[in-house]
């Protein structure tokens, strides 16, 4: 088989080396690990579209690969498969800074992206922790600190080129800011992790850079208060560009693993853009008076760009400062939603749960779009329990009127939550997936249960 591989794509776009199959079977968040039978490295929709016919006809599976940096298992083969790696396909091929425009190929990264578009004053502003492809970040809708102002990938992009599983090169979308043009394909592809089309070229928005950011480290008594903090902040209607909440856990993880001396209390960090000083100054001054009465007892504000960027440390390393504190564990990462005004409340009892089940870990989160994170460090012995407390969590959340996962994704660990999340509209989602990939050559067995 992989030998009919190299014959049809040549053999410097094929691997068997041990350590592709090692890095293309496995993910950053899922404890297995299953090497795909081989990695195959598509330079064009041509290429994807050869893969995609030839599995076919070999009855095996493809995986589409961006920088493989999801959580929730959606790269792990289940059956034979061809991981098919889009990183190659890089290239920043338009930017129109006149229309906040640019067209990218799949395997492009956002801080790639952001560095081309820096000379414009333009940004991409989707950031999930990870520098990952902008074909994975749609794939797996992805969001991050700033999409409580810019929105997530669904927001961000405007129409979006895909193979399918027949090998048909189709363009869904129009890179217009509105349309009401017909069924949106484009979106349904948005979120699908692999399964329903690969995606090879995106037609992105962008967004000026801000004339005017401002920077509040704002420190609470307890994570109740902080998640209490955001939502009156939201409430108020503040037009807030980030709100990011940290425990005094994620917080002492990373004065360990940084040598840093931040106090250790929950903070929120909250950020303003606006395009003049005065009106990011009666933003601020609004918020801070919203924040002490909801008990703040500590703020710091930067003033440079450098202080900015010292704040942002203990969010941005929040996750990798866990993982240095406790090799050798695994760690599982939850990533509820909920409706705003229920936030707080779950926040508050993830981490009495936490405490009550004896697990050590961290709470961090997008918390202006009620999204948090619990990062829980276990040990092998510990990790039945930390999937037991992932377990309760989703399920309060849902009872909450919330999701399994507000960015990361279905993958293989959420699915067991997919019937109770969605009834019926499962049954649809099987309809579509059926009609999409009548063979179940992409990435199968994933979201759908
Ligand atoms: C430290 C850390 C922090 C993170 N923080 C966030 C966060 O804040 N927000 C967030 O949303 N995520 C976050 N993530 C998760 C991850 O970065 C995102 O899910 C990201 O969008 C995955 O992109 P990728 O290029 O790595 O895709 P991969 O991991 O390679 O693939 C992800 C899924 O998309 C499919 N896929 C990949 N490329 C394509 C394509 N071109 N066409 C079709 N399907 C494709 C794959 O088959 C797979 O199912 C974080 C991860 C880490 C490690």
């Amino acid at each position: 088989m992989v030998k009919r591989l190299i014959e049809l794509l040549g053999k410097d776009k094929v691997s068997v080396s041990p350590s592709d199959l090692e890095t293309h079977g496995r993910d950053e968040g899922y404890p297995q690990t299953s090497p795909p039978l081989a990695v195959a490295y598509a330079e064009s929709p041509a290429d994807v579209a050869a893969v995609l016919r030839f599995a076919a006809e070999e009855g095996s599976a493809v995986i589409p690969f961006g920088a493989g940096t999801s959580l929730e298992g959606s790269l792990l083969p289940l059956k034979p498969t061809i991981s098919l790696d889009l990183t190659r396909m890089n290239h920043i091929l338009e930017v129109h800074p006149e229309d906040f425009l640019s067209t990218v190929e799949a395997g492009v990264t956002r801080k790639q992206l952001n560095e081309r578009l820096r000379r414009e004053g333009l940004f991409f502003p989707v950031d999930p922790g990870a520098d990952a492809t902008l074909g994975g970040m749609a794939a797996t809708n992805a969001s991050g600190t700033t999409t409580v102002r810019y929105g997530g990938m669904h927001a961000n992009v405007l129409a979006l080129e895909a193979v399918m599983a027949d090998g048909e090169v189709v363009r869904f979308g129009r890179p217009v800011r509105k349309t009401s043009s017909g069924y949106d394909i484009k979106d349904l592809l948005i979120g699908s992790e692999g399964t329903l089309g690969v995606i090879t070229k995106l037609w992105v928005k962008l967004h000026p850079l801000p004339a005017e950011v401002h920077t509040v480290r704002v420190y609470f008594e307890s994570i109740a208060d902080a998640a209490q903090g955001a939502y009156a902040l939201m409430a108020a209607g503040l037009p807030v560009a980030r709100l990011e909440l940290v425990d005094e856990q994620a917080v002492a993880a990373v004065n360990r693993h940084l040598g840093r001396n931040y106090p250790e209390k929950p903070l929120l960090l909250v950020e303003f853009h606006s395009s003049t000083p005065e009106a990011v100054q009666a933003e601020k001054e609004f918020a801070e008076e919203l924040l002490r009465d909801s008990g703040a007892v500590g703020m710091d504000a930067a003033k440079t760009a450098e202080e900015r960027t010292a704040q942002w440390e203990a969010r941005h390393e929040a996750y990798w400062a866990l993982v240095h504190m406790y090799p050798g564990r695994e760690y599982l990462l939850t990533d509820t939603a909920v409706p705003l005004s229920k936030m707080p409340g779950l926040v508050k009892f993830a981490q009495e749960l936490m405490q009550e089940m004896n697990l050590t870990g961290n709470i961090l989160g997008h918390v202006g779009d009620g999204n948090f994170h619990t990062i829980i460090a276990a040990s092998p012995e510990e990790y039945p329990r930390a999937e037991e407390f992932s377990k309760t969590l989703v399920q309060r959340a849902l009872e909450l009127g919330g999701t399994a996962t507000g960015e990361h994704g279905i993958g293989l660990r959420k699915m067991k939550f997919m019937e109770q999340e969605h009834g019926p509209a499962l049954t649809w989602m099987r309809r579509i997936k059926q009609a999409l990939d009548p063979k179940g050559v992409l990435n199968p067995g994933k979201v759908l249960p």
